[in-house]
């Protein structure tokens, strides 16, 4: 009975509300913590592990030698590699593709490439609509890898010294 009481007093009193709205008050003043997205980013580590990308040299060669490195040691087998001999001797990859749907982003073929050719960018905000969109070949690498660049050397010079 008395709870019942205290209830129906508190209903009219409006208690539940005020002790919300003070709540409300209290956080008014503070710093705000909540981001724009995507116009306001948050802070991200240089080693962020996101989508993956074929690098070049400055000269726009191809830094991929074909070595199979990060296909053997996928976790996930998610790397399937075709390569062949150019007429200068040199090997370069024919096929070169991820899919995205069984990578669990380790970050161990990024470790294994001797030339940093492949690499996991910054990037998180993409997106397939059917599964194959998630299949990423060769050329999709390499336009990723174009587009990016800048942040890619730059997170790479950044991370140099525990590499
Ligand atoms: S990040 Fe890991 S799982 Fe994904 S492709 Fe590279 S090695 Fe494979
Ligand atoms: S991306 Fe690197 S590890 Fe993979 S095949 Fe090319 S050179 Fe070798």
């Amino acid at each position: 009975m008395i709870t019942r009481i205290k209830d129906l007093f508190s209903s009219l009193m409006l208690l539940e509300l005020l002790k919300g709205m003070s709540l409300t008050g209290r956080y008014f003043f503070r710093r705000k913590v909540t981001v724009q997205y995507p116009e306001e980013r948050t802070p991200m580590s240089p080693r962020f592990r996101g989508l993956h990308a074929l690098r070049r040299y400055p000269n726009g060669e191809e830094r991929c030698i074909a070595c199979k490195l990060c296909e053997a040691v996928c976790p996930a087998m998610a790397i399937t590699i075709e390569s062949d001999q150019r007429d200068d001797g040199t090997r370069r990859t024919t096929r070169y593709d991820i899919d995205l749907t069984k990578c669990i982003f380790c970050g161990f073929c990024e470790e294994s490439c001797p030339v940093d050719s492949i690499v996991e960018t910054r990037i998180f905000d993409y997106h397939g609509e059917k599964r194959g969109d998630l299949l990423y070949t060769k050329p999709m690498l390499l336009a990723v890898g174009d587009k990016h660049e800048q942040q890619i050397a730059e997170d790479r010079a950044t991370d140099a010294k525990y590499r």
